[in-house]
């Protein structure tokens, strides 16, 4: 399998030749095409099999031939730990950097002032811990209802952190009919439940 064969516009393509990557990962083979269709899917993959790609990629591609209604975030990435949301940023910034698509990083640790900047002026993609991003909710500061694309990452991880209340109420703030991505290292059964309640008929890939 090649990156050609995934679905993934020539610009992007060109952005993964400058990666240096020569071909898809498991991970990346699986899930592309049906991100890129628009389809709900589980990801059961640990760090390293480079699933950071499966979802960023196809996200910028569904971004960059789309058009926001307003300015409103088109996609929330939702990560366990600041850290985490840094690398998913970074990624971002690697892939899209021929991309006019605008980015928020919400993360504890750092004044608010920026990041509130940052909505106002009006932002694509959020990538943000769930304390982080409840806490802007509690101040008003972001409206979550032109959200077409969520990514929960690292579901397990989340679980362990004690951040699954906040991710469904945060996922009742999105529209219904948007795209969900869950990716998990493993799938106990509070992250089963959460799939249940908060993905639509998901395509599952292990491994
Ligand atoms: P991740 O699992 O997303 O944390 O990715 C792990 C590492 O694999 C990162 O350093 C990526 O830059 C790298 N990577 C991702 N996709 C590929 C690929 N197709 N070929 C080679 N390296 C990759």
């Amino acid at each position: 399998m090649n990156f050609a064969d995934l679905g993934l516009s020539d610009e992007l393509l060109r952005a993964v030749e400058t990666s240096g990557y020569t071909q898809p990962t498991a991970i990346q083979a699986a899930a592309i095409p049906s991100v890129l269709m628009m389809r709900d899917l589980i990801g059961i993959a640990q760090t390293g099999t480079g699933k950071t790609a499966s979802f960023v990629l196809p996200m910028i591609d569904i971004l960059a031939h789309g058009r926001s209604r307003a300015r409103m975030p088109r996609s929330l990435i939702l990560e366990p730990t600041r850290e985490l949301a840094a690398q998913v940023a970074e990624n971002f910034e690697k892939y899209g950097k021929n991309h006019k698509l605008s980015m928020a990083l919400l993360i504890g640790g750092v004044q608010m002032g920026d990041q509130v900047k940052a909505l106002e002026k009006g932002v694509d993609v959020l990538i943000a811990t769930p304390g982080r991003l409840m806490d802007l909710f509690g101040r008003g500061k972001i409206l979550l209802t032109g959200c077409e694309l969520l990514v929960i990452d690292e579901a397990d991880r989340m679980l362990d952190m004690g951040f699954i209340p906040d991710i469904e109420e945060i996922c009742t703030k999105l529209p219904k009919n948007r795209q969900t991505l869950l990716f998990s290292a493993t799938m106990p059964p509070p992250i089963k439940k959460l799939a249940d309640r908060f993905l639509s008929n998901p395509k599952t890939i292990e491994v």
